[in-house]
């Protein structure tokens, strides 16, 4: 346990009150913190199981600082937070993750620059600043494109698709000339993300990725194990690695990945837990909300292994009727956000169906888990590529076999070789890099 541990009883203090915050906080009451909530909105989910909720907007600073003062340490749920108030929050007291991760991730323009300079793969990318970008935007990133604004989207939303350069004026106009960037268009064969802890120590574990499917823009189901090679799975974990060593990252990210012939390109970033991440609930000791407490708080991280497989499926809008129903079937893990209004398109909860096949029950699970056993330095490792197949020389050699596992080896810049070991002993498949 490292020695600056957040005492028992401390307060956190969460930005935003949504379904995020509302798990956040119950996830801090078992490891003996309060909680206290900052948000706008008059309902907030997270309000019902914390201390207190300040209800006021992040341009009153006021409130914002007696907010912050109130509490023994910081963070959020909710990405979208001003950079006045980011400034005025960390001359306070102690806020993870950092702002120079949410400044990253609140721009999709910074974000793909961020993500180029450390060598990863996204999809094609132009600025458009006016509608007269937009040709020379197209002509870099190819058509299809998607159109997309710089800041403030999610589920889809600001978001506009171009199947024809004839077609790009119009799409543009419908995000009302707000700053945005052209996407091209990527050819995946699947969505999957990966759920990645960095601690305060610099360790970090990861957990299995999963599979995600959408509907309407919204996440629907992620099923965990994604059907993808087990080498794809070690670059994701490399690759989520890399961006929060980078960010000097303490907490909890979800990094969204598209699978393509050519490896895994970089979608976005989000700096907090995330959706894709509520599986963890019932197929892990330790859920992403404990891990991002752990990693904010100094204590030791899960090591994100996996004990079932999940297919978490979201209850969106009127599906939360379902919900009785489905308590009546074995091994069906509910979660209710408490949120009174039901709108088409809002998440009111989720589902966690395991298959029945835990370590106790019939079937293979293979658990896996990543993690390492000290901190490592992974901006050093040389991740230019992702491929499935073949492996360039000199960067990440497929598994080799050996007597106590198989082991995928990666190089830095001057070639020094840094191990990552996949262990098969007793009945676990496991990675950890750097030993
Ligand atoms: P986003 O808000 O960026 O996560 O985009 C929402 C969804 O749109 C993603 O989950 C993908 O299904 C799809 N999408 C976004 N960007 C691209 C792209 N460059 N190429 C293909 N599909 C995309």
């Amino acid at each position: 346990m490292t020695h600056d541990l957040l005492p028992n009883s401390s307060v956190i203090g969460i930005l935003g009150g949504g379904q995020l915050g509302r798990m956040l906080a119950m996830a801090a009451a078992r490891l003996g913190y309060k909680v206290r909530i900052f948000e706008p909105s008059d309902h907030a989910p997270a309000g019902d199981v914390a201390l207190s909720v300040t209800q006021a907007g992040y341009d009153d600073h006021a409130a914002l600082k007696a907010f912050a003062l109130s509490c023994d340490l910081l963070t959020f749920e909710f990405e979208n937070i001003p950079s006045a108030a980011l400034a005025l929050l960390e001359g306070t007291r102690p806020f993870f993750p950092a702002r120079a991760a949410l400044e990253v991730s609140q721009d999709r323009l910074v974000e793909k620059d961020f993500l180029n300079s450390l060598g990863l793969k996204t999809a094609p990318y132009a600025a458009i600043d006016a509608a007269e970008d937009v040709a020379q935007a197209l002509a870099k990133t190819g058509c299809p494109a998607i159109l997309k604004t710089r800041r403030f989207g999610y589920d889809g939303k600001g978001q506009a698709r171009v199947m024809a350069a004839s077609e790009a004026d119009a799409a543009y106009a419908n995000l009302n000339g707000a700053p945005a960037i052209a996407e091209g268009f990527i050819e995946f064969s699947r969505e999957i993300s990966i759920i990645i802890a960095r601690g305060r120590d610099g360790r970090v574990a990861a957990f299995d990725p999963g599979e995600n499917h959408h509907v309407g823009g919204i996440l629907s189901t992620t099923t965990v194990p994604a059907n993808i090679p087990a080498i794809l799975r070690a670059d994701a974990v490399l690759l989520a690695s890399k961006i929060v060593t980078a960010l000097d990252y303490v907490g909890v990210m979800g990094v969204e990945l598209f699978v393509t012939p050519q490896g895994l390109v970089v979608n976005e970033i989000a700096p907090r837990v995330h959706n894709s991440g509520h599986w963890t609930q019932a197929g892990c000791a330790v859920d992403q909300f404990e891990q991002h407490i752990r990693a904010i708080t100094g204590w030791p991280l899960g090591n994100g292994q996996r004990h079932a497989n999940v297919v978490m499926e979201n209850l969106i809008g009127a599906d939360v009727a379902r919900a009785a129903e489905m308590a009546d079937t074995a091994g069906v893990q509910i979660h209710l956000y408490g949120k009174v209004d039901v709108r088409p398109g809002r998440k009111m909860g989720h589902i966690n169906p395991g298959d029945g096949r835990g370590l106790n029950g019939a079937g293979a699970v293979l658990p896996r888990f990543y993690c390492t056993p000290r901190a490592l330095d992974y901006n050093a490792i040389n991740l230019h590529r992702f491929h499935s197949a073949p492996w360039p020389r000199g960067h990440v050699s497929p598994f080799r076999r050996s007597s106590c596992g198989s082991q995928i080896e990666v190089f830095d810049a001057q070639k020094n070789r840094y191990p990552l070991h996949h262990d098969h002993r007793r009945g676990a498949d496991r990675h950890w890099a750097g030993v």
